[in-house]
């Protein structure tokens, strides 16, 4: 049971920007306002995660590691809204399987914070009491140390390191109110850092100002039509840069939807000069019931209902607005 466990976890958490996803995701979902990363050889000896959120009651700490148990289930009214913004209570379950991890954390009701370790989605002995301020510290240590063949098929710690970056840099950008850091372990400086209460267009700068070439374009639609909302940031990367960024979020959660990328990459082909290539940072909000919750979890790909229709729709606006910004 143990090794078929172990098989399913490491088709969700494939390499460690998986799991740091997963775990920026409940950081944000617990409300916090500092998160801190720290890595060590590209998350796969160290991937430690901080914040400054709810904390996790001592009462729950036996069950965060089960599979498909969430604290989130009151928030929804059903079993599709849950799954739809990616609450599927699998994530720390999936981590536990394939890597020693440890939680340490505090909620404000309590007057001590505790700290327990996990293997194979169990609690290994009673939760320790210790000090510590409100929020949750979880620590990752020896990623696929269970799976010797996963561990080897991965890229560098250095490429590691990139698509971790790659994972902060996006949220820190959606969640600009958010203070995130991202340290390897013993370097005095972070290798990025975004201020608290900060600004989308801010952390744009900070994060990829040395590769945007002009100003960024501010667009938002509403459609009643087909029921979405679109906030979207526009540039283009400059000259020297190989490949367009894009940064899609749907209804909060770090998505791809490849139709999308592919129908705004023509756009830009069209109307830029050739060889630049498109920044963009697209939020969607779209009712959950609409998202396809059946796409294999790992692929963070999304299908949505209307999707031409919709995509239609954002084409004629994003056309719109860089066809205003040349003339
Ligand atoms: P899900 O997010 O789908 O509920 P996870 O496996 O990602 O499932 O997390 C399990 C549970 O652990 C969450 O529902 C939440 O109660 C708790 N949890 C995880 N990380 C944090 C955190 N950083 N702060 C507070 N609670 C957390
Ligand atoms: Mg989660």
């Amino acid at each position: 049971e143990v090794v078929v466990n172990r098989i399913a976890a490491g088709e969700i958490i494939q390499r460690p920007a998986n799991a740091l996803k997963e775990l920026l995701e409940n950081s944000l979902d617990a409300k916090s306002s500092q998160i801190q990363v720290q890595v060590k050889a590209g998350g796969l000896k160290l991937l430690q995660i901080q914040d400054n959120g709810t904390g996790i009651r001592k009462d729950d700490l036996g069950i965060v590691c089960e599979r498909f148990t969430t604290s989130k289930l009151c928030k929804f009214e059903d079993l599709t809204q849950i799954a739809t913004f990616g609450f599927r209570g699998e994530a720390l379950a999936s981590i536990s399987h394939v890597a020693h991890m440890q939680i340490q954390t505090k909620t404000k009701q309590e007057p001590c914070g505790y700290k327990a370790s996990y293997a194979d989605g169990k609690l290994q002995g009673a939760p320790k009491p210790c000090a510590g301020n409100q929020g949750t510290i979880i620590t990752i240590e020896d990623l696929f140390y269970s799976m010797p063949q996963r561990r080897q098929a991965l890229k560098s710690p250095a490429e590691e390191f990139q698509k971790l970056s790659d994972v902060v840099s996006k949220y820190a950008v959606h969640n600009p109110h958010v203070g995130f850091t991202l340290k390897k372990q013993g370097e005095a400086q972070p290798a990025l850092k975004t201020p608290v209460n900060s600004s989308r267009k801010e952390n744009i700068r900070i994060i990829y100002g040395s590769a945007i070439s002009k100003e960024l374009l501010e667009l938002t639609y509403k459609d009643d039509t087909f029921k979405f909302q679109m906030d979207a940031l526009l540039t283009q990367v400059n000259y020297s840069a190989k490949k367009g960024v894009m940064l899609l979020f749907i209804n909060q959660r770090l998505v791809e939807s490849p139709a999308l990328k592919s129908s705004l990459d023509g756009i830009y082909s069209t109307y830029l000069p050739r060889g630049q290539h498109p920044f963009i940072y697209m939020s969607l909000q779209l009712p959950p019931q609409n998202l396809d919750v059946n796409v294999h979890p790992t692929k963070h790909e999304v299908h949505f209902l209307y999707q031409d229709e919709i995509i239609e729709r954002i084409k004629e606006q994003v056309e719109a607005q860089l066809l205003g910004s040349n003339a």
